[in-house]
């Protein structure tokens, strides 16, 4: 056995194992599965990045709540199995597709990734026409500097590539919504009301608050414009919550 390259593996699965001894017997203590033994009844279908500090339990941690589906980049496309059963199965009210500030697979993009495993680079490639569509944007608007002075953002200054990446992130969620609402079935639940699509941007990085995991929204039904969104009628009765988290940095 190779048992000294194996050690840090057998000390990490050791670890875990441990940790989930203690994480089932309170769970079962505390009775947290008993409700859903059945089956699931979440009321979210979130598209994510598989980034590690990307949290479902920042938006409900009660188990059974949150249909997660995970890659790096929070893409639709090679998903839409998952997406499909959340949404068309569960029947979730609400799909999320979910950036977030300080993106690796957005960074990434951003600069040459020849060198990279070539399955990374097919992972990494649908985001590379964003990126070319945010700078031509900037292009339009002048330059990132001008359009940095008239959209800064709202905690602190951040360096021109962390802003050019917040960008991009949010432009790569208002394409992930296009896409789920190019789908047929999911337009149609759209459409007839049963499901409201949701762009969103998770932040850690102080950009939009100063409050670390705070989620905004960004886009609602492919509607990206800010004022149109707050006029919403969907949102004038119980929607006060969602107007304060609507935010966002990139204008077409
Ligand atoms: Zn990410």
């Amino acid at each position: 056995m190779e048992q000294l390259s194996l050690e840090k593996s057998v000390n990490t699965l050791a670890g875990k194992l441990s940790y989930n001894i203690s994480y089932a017997k309170a769970a079962t203590r505390a009775g947290k599965y008993d409700s859903i033994l059945e089956g699931q009844h979440p009321d979210i279908t979130l598209v994510t990045c598989s980034d590690s500090r990307v949290l479902e339990r920042a938006l409900d941690d009660e188990i059974g709540k949150v249909f997660s589906i995970k890659n790096i980049g929070n893409r639709v496309e090679p998903n839409l199995g998952s997406i499909e059963y959340g949404v068309g199965h569960l029947h979730t009210p609400i799909l999320m597709i979910l950036g977030h500030t300080g993106c690796g697979a957005i960074h990434a993009s951003t600069r040459d990734v020849s060198g990279e495993h070539y399955r990374i680079i097919r992972s990494l490639e649908f985001i590379k026409p964003t990126v070319a569509e945010v700078q031509k944007l900037l292009i339009k608007k002048g330059g990132i500097a001008v359009y940095m002075a008239d959209h800064p953002p709202w905690v602190k200054p951040v360096s021109e590539e962390a802003y050019f990446e917040t960008l991009v992130t949010e432009a790569n969620v208002d394409r992930q919504v296009e896409a789920v609402l190019n789908d047929d079935k999911i337009r149609e639940l759209v459409y007839t009301g049963k499901l409201m699509v949701v762009g969103a941007i998770y932040d850690f990085k102080d950009i939009y608050s100063p409050e670390k995991g705070a989620v905004f929204v960004i886009n609602i039904n492919g509607e990206t414009d800010v004022e149109k969104l707050k006029r919403l009628n969907v949102l004038s009765s119980d929607g006060k919550v969602i107007l304060d988290k609507i935010k966002r940095l990139l204008v077409y």
